[in-house]
């Protein structure tokens, strides 16, 4: 008991002093207009972690990821699938604003790559959400369209990694709504497949 106490403590502290090294960081021009660095939101150690491209203007204010429209749609799906707030880490390929919304330049993601890395080797996940065109180019360097590699599982190195679109987008087009909830609902199957989340009763 008194181990997995300390255990707690080191991770949080682990996590805490990443999250004060992201919050100096200037290594990309994208720190140059930010409010907010944004990190993360969920748990600090997770089985999913679902990975977005960047944050958005509420999301700078707030420094959180996924607090505007498209996480309340994310927010609605997970809680319709039994995936809690304790079970994910959600974070994005750039943890700074890019201006106007837009994508994130190769060279602001290569940049804000190995904080990414060291964010994962943190949480350790086994099951990787990658949601939109952008975070699956970025985290996979496959620049494949995301309509034709969305709800494909890719297995790697003991890692399931699903892409999916992104909420904003099916904010846009609502059509892709039962797609976006079909992967959810991959995602849930394959938490409890690997024994990492209980089996949901239908
Ligand atoms: S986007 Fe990433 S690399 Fe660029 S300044 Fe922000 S934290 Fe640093």
């Amino acid at each position: 008991m008194t181990q997995d106490f300390d255990h707690d403590e080191d991770a949080r502290e682990g996590f805490q002093h990443f999250v004060s090294v992201c919050q100096r960081c200037r290594a990309c021009d994208l720190a140059a207009n930010r409010q907010n660095v944004v990190v993360w939101r969920g748990n600090i150690k997770a089985p999913l972690m679902i990975i977005g491209e960047g944050p958005g203007a509420e999301e700078d204010e707030q420094g959180i990821p996924f607090v505007g429209r498209s996480g309340q749609l994310l927010d609605q799906l997970l809680t319709a699938w039994e995936i809690r707030e304790d079970d994910f880490h959600i974070c994005n390929i750039v943890k700074c604003r890019p201006p106007g919304n837009r994508a994130p330049k190769p060279e602001e993601a290569e940049k804000c790559r190995p904080l990414l890395t060291r964010q994962f080797n943190l949480v350790r996940p086994r099951v990787i959400l990658l949601m939109g065109g952008t975070a699956y180019k970025y985290f996979t360097h496959d620049d494949t369209g995301i309509t034709k590699v969305r709800g494909r599982w890719i297995q790697k190195a003991g890692y399931w990694i699903l892409p999916t679109f992104h909420p904003a987008y099916v904010l846009r087009d609502p059509r892709r709504k039962n797609d976006l909830w079909q992967d959810i609902a991959a995602v849930r199957r394959k938490l409890s497949e690997l024994k990492l989340l209980p089996e949901l009763i239908t």
